[in-house]
């Protein structure tokens, strides 16, 4: 089932272009009209990052005539394991300078607009506005459900993909397409088709579903699921093929397996439903919480600075004080940094309650994780159990690195 194209043909390829897509241009399917249509079209992606880089890679190749780039982030050693558009000498410069400098270099047909700002409420639908497409490689929720919400709101349909670890997802959100020969549809007929809201209309609770800064990422995961992307993108533009929307696909790389679920439409969704209770952005820092509201309430007055801790390990060291450091990261985590004197008790061990038995009753109970999300769920666990001056360590180690001992590498 098809839709129509999304993009008008431009006027014409030049010989070089001719030359450049021949490839394409003698698959019947696409063909001069199909790459004209892929010449004219705009095209936004979210992110120059794991999903982005692959993205932008074969966007750029494929001829796709105008790439915005929406990134507000710089290159990092800790990106090159997947972030392909990247370079070694592209360390500690703009991403979507770094990405529109490795665009030229594949083709110079490509126009690249970038914007560098953080999206949020106050630039979402202006950035958005005048794009055909949209290609989400956010890896947070709170973007992630303003993008479907903006996108929705200006009728832009986006492919969405998500990666962690050796799991992989992606769909097209486009609530409003019609399937080709639906034109009897009248306006007041909503479509069939579900956006991401109808497939998750409520976020993981803060701390349930780790980032992939938390938890990993096999870099060619991020292949894997931004070839799916530009796939549907060019079928989009072009009209061609079976688009994935109303559908999600599902990719393990572990068990090499590919799988093809419907995704219905919620007619009660906040978003696309027939009473939506969702008519402009909200706020979305708020909908999907930092923390949970237990953890929040434990922090207030029990968070502590790294410089604080340093202070506080040298009058242990002195013996003028006695705690217990607690790092609450997974093993794998603390091998490549850690705060010295630190004892590893995972995060999850606390969850099930065997941490408990193992904490002496007469000492304070210091706790750390990467960044103080961790840390700040199981400071609302201990101080539970009794443990009424437990404090965390706000920024985690992440900030003990950046501030106390930058010869340790972060990750
Ligand atoms: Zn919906």
């Amino acid at each position: 089932m098809s839709f129509a194209p999304l993009v008008e043909p431009a006027a014409e390829l030049t010989i070089d272009e001719v030359r450049r897509y021949s490839r394409h241009l003698i698959i019947p399917d696409v063909g001069m009209t199909g790459q004209k249509r892929l010449k004219n079209a705009k095209v936004l992606v979210i992110g120059a990052g794991g999903l982005g880089s692959p993205a932008l890679l074969y966007l750029a190749a494929a001829g796709v005539g105008t790439l915005g780039i929406a990134e507000f982030d710089t290159v990092d050693e800790s990106n090159l394991q997947r972030q392909v558009i990247h370079g070694v000498s592209d360390i500690d410069k703009p991403k979507g300078q770094s990405a529109k400098e490795s665009i030229a270099e594949i083709n110079p047909y490509v126009e690249v607009v970038l914007h560098p700002e953080r999206l949020d409420n106050d630039n979402v639908l202006d950035v958005f506005e005048g794009y055909d497409l949209i290609v989400d490689g956010t890896d947070n929720f709170a973007t992630r459900y303003m993008v479907n919400d903006a996108a929705y709101f200006l009728k832009i349909p986006y492919v969405w993909g998500s990666i962690y670890r050796f799991d992989g997802q992606a769909s097209v959100f486009a609530p409003w397409l019609r399937h080709e020969g639906d034109d009897l549809l009248s306006p007041s007929q909503v479509s069939d088709l579900p956006c991401y809201r109808c497939l998750y209309p409520e976020p993981p609770p803060p701390g349930m579903v780790p980032s992939c800064a938390e938890g990993g990422v096999l870099g060619v995961l991020c292949a894997s699921i931004g070839a799916i992307q530009v796939n549907e993108a060019i079928k989009l533009i072009t009209g061609i093929g079976d688009p994935i929307a109303g559908k999600l696909m599902i990719y393990d790389a572990l068990e090499m397996e590919y799988r093809k679920l419907k995704v219905r439409k919620d007619p009660n969704c906040a978003l696309c439903g027939e009473h939506a209770t969702v008519t402009e952005l909200i706020d979305y820092d708020a909908f999907c919480g930092a923390v949970s509201d237990e953890a929040a309430e434990a922090a207030v007055g029990s968070t502590i600075s790294v410089t604080q801790l340093e202070h506080m390990l040298k009058e242990r060291d002195n013996g003028e004080r006695d705690f217990v450091l607690i790092d609450v990261r997974e093993p794998n985590e603390a091998e490549i940094n850690h705060i010295p004197g630190a004892v590893l008790i995972p995060k999850g061990e606390f969850l099930n309650g065997n941490a408990l038995a193992q904490l002496p009753s007469d000492k304070q109970i210091v706790m750390h994780c990467k960044s103080g999300v961790r840390s700040a769920e199981t400071l609302a666990i201990v101080k539970g159990a009794g443990y009424a001056d437990a404090v965390h360590v706000g920024g985690g180690v992440v900030a003990w690195v950046s501030q106390i001992d930058p010869s340790q590498p972060t990750y």
